[in-house]
């Protein structure tokens, strides 16, 4: 068996190091790609492979085309809209994520740029504190629940919405009030952060009227993903409101332009950093390397996002 790390931007070579043990304590072979320019190094590396480890890299039918011995592909993240899932699952390949590995390392970010915003983003002058002020929860799950927690843990009023989730009892848990509709989370967020994935349902879907609903002096915070967001209605609600403010892990299409119009009231990370921490890194470079050596051992396709 074949195993390749196919990574844009590299694994710490720490995570790269205990992939390696974990593969060839198999049995298997390790073949590394990083800092690929050129989709062709990548359509290159996959010809004789049979699973494949991925960060934000794109998985593309021509790839999967292109790796006829390919059985499994693992994204150690979250998100894994940069797989393409229908040309995986039209030939038999298990795509899987790595919930939870990086969730620690994204919620501490949303926490931090709350306070960076709330502060001025650090240029002098009089800022906030969170405490005391509400916030909401856009999808309460790895994530999202962690966002929770550290709010509590700052004196923040936190309320959630998650549709998805049956029991009351995991926002009980936490002290978090749950609320029964979008409409009333943003209505009441002084703190909105954002952990809805990308989905046919959600693309596009925090817009202009959202926004307009949040109280006074609010934030949208965004480390989930920008497909999300309704970017023409983010701009109007910004020019219509000198009191809002939107900062982002994920640069926005038009973030030069939010930058120069409504300058220190946007903030954008310069490149995704939500779970660029080395922790994050090696947890979820590990069990990505642990479900492909579990997969092939025994079958088991817990973390398979396209079922
Ligand atoms: P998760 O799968 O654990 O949780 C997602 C939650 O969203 C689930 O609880 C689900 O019920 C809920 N949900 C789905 N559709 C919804 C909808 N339409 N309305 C409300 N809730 C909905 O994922 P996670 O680990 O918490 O990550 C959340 C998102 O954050 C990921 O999809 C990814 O896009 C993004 N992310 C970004 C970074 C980064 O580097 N900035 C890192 C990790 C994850």
């Amino acid at each position: 068996m074949k195993v390749l790390i196919a990574t844009e931007k590299p694994f710490a070579q720490k995570a790269v190091d205990g992939i390696r043990r974990i593969v060839e304590e198999a049995g298997y072979e390790l073949a590394l790609l990083e800092k690929y320019t050129d989709k062709a190094q990548l359509l290159e590396a996959v010809a004789d492979v049979d699973a494949l480890i991925i960060r934000s890299d794109k998985v593309t039918a021509e790839v999967i085309a292109a790796a006829p011995q390919l059985k499994i592909v693992v994204r150690a993240g979250a998100g894994y809209d940069n797989v393409d899932l229908a040309a995986a699952t039209a030939r038999g390949i298990v795509v899987m994520n790595t919930p939870g590995q990086n969730s620690n390392a994204v919620a501490e970010l949303a926490i931090a740029l709350m306070i960076y915003i709330s502060r001025n983003r650090f240029t002098p002058g009089t800022g906030h504190e969170i405490m005391g002020k509400t916030l909401g929860i856009h999808a309460y799950g790895n994530v999202g629940k962690l966002v929770g927690r550290k709010g509590k843990a700052m004196g923040m009023e936190v309320i959630a919405y998650d549709p998805f989730i049956k029991e009351d009892a995991v926002f009980e848990a936490d002290g978090v009030k749950r609320v029964g509709s979008v409409e009333e989370l943003y209505a009441k967020a002084d703190f909105l952060s954002l952990h809805i994935p990308a989905t046919e349902q959600t693309r596009g879907s925090i817009g202009y009227e959202l926004l307009m609903s949040m109280p006074k002096g609010a934030t949208l915070v965004n480390t989930a993903r920008k497909e999300v967001i309704d970017e023409a209605g983010l701009m109007r609600a910004l020019e219509e409101r000198e009191d809002l403010k939107y900062v982002t892990d994920i640069a926005a299409g038009i973030q030069a332009e939010l930058d120069e119009k409504f300058g220190k009231r946007v903030f954008a990370t310069p490149k995704k950093m939500g779970a660029e921490t080395a922790e994050a890194n090696l947890n979820a470079g590990l069990a990505a390397a642990r479900q492909i050596v579990d997969f092939f051992k025994t079958g088991n396709t817990r973390f398979q996002v396209n079922k």
